[in-house]
């Protein structure tokens, strides 16, 4: 995966595509992110006022790849609710976010935060296999079944223990290159705005905790 294209859903996210586009280009050159320039609209038919299915948005942002950007991997950006009351879905193929919801009063954390978050979890599950956890750990993995979870997970912007083993890995097969998996971890120091200094060495951030 190489160019991720970012489709906007909806009047809400506009801004947030493209500051975020050009916020996760420029501090990573693994990863191309743009927008589909012009915003798009649900199916007709569909009730906003309902959870709408993720198939709909799944099947709206994998036909415009087909037809304008080939070989692209689209991320639908809305801000409708989903059915099953999800924040994100996404497999090799395609990725659905939705900032439904997302006020300060849910969360203290900016929804650019939120969105590069999960876009960082989008990268990291295509290349590792890493677990849904159903107990939140404070991990990108976990499943947040009281929603609000997911400000945990964000409090730190880091994969668990597990997860990093798995992630290890993966760098030991060639799933993932260390070039590719630093520049996850950028994305991650974007979400949690905070300056670190993970460039080649993940291995001295992975055993770290181990030599405790
Ligand atoms: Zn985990």
């Amino acid at each position: 995966m190489k160019r991720i294209r970012l489709v906007v859903v909806g009047r809400s996210n506009d801004a947030n595509a493209y500051n975020l586009a050009n916020n996760l280009s420029s501090i990573q050159s693994e990863f191309d992110f743009s927008v589909h320039e012009e915003m798009m609209t649900l199916p007709e038919g569909i009730n906003t006022k309902r959870p709408v299915p993720v198939e709909t948005l799944e099947n709206l942002g994998q036909k415009l790849i087909a037809d304008k950007y080939p070989g692209e991997y689209p991320v639908v950006l809305c801000e409708c609710s989903l059915e099953g009351d999800l924040f994100s879905s996404y497999d090799d193929k395609v990725a659905v976010i939705t900032t439904h919801g997302w006020t300060r009063k849910f969360s203290p954390y900016p929804v650019q935060s939120y969105i590069a978050y999960t876009l960082a979890d989008v990268l990291m599950s295509f290349y590792a296999d890493t677990p849904v956890h159903y107990k939140t750990k404070g991990c990108l993995g976990d499943y947040c079944d009281n929603k609000k979870d997911i400000n945990i997970g964000l409090a730190k912007c880091d994969y668990c223990p597990e997860c990093r083993a798995l992630i290890l890995r993966a760098v030991a097969k060639g799933t993932i290159t260390l070039n590719q998996l630093a520049a996850i971890h950028k994305i991650l120091d974007f979400a949690a705005q905070r300056k670190t200094c993970f460039v080649l060495m993940p291995f001295d951030k992975y055993t770290a905790p181990l030599e405790e």
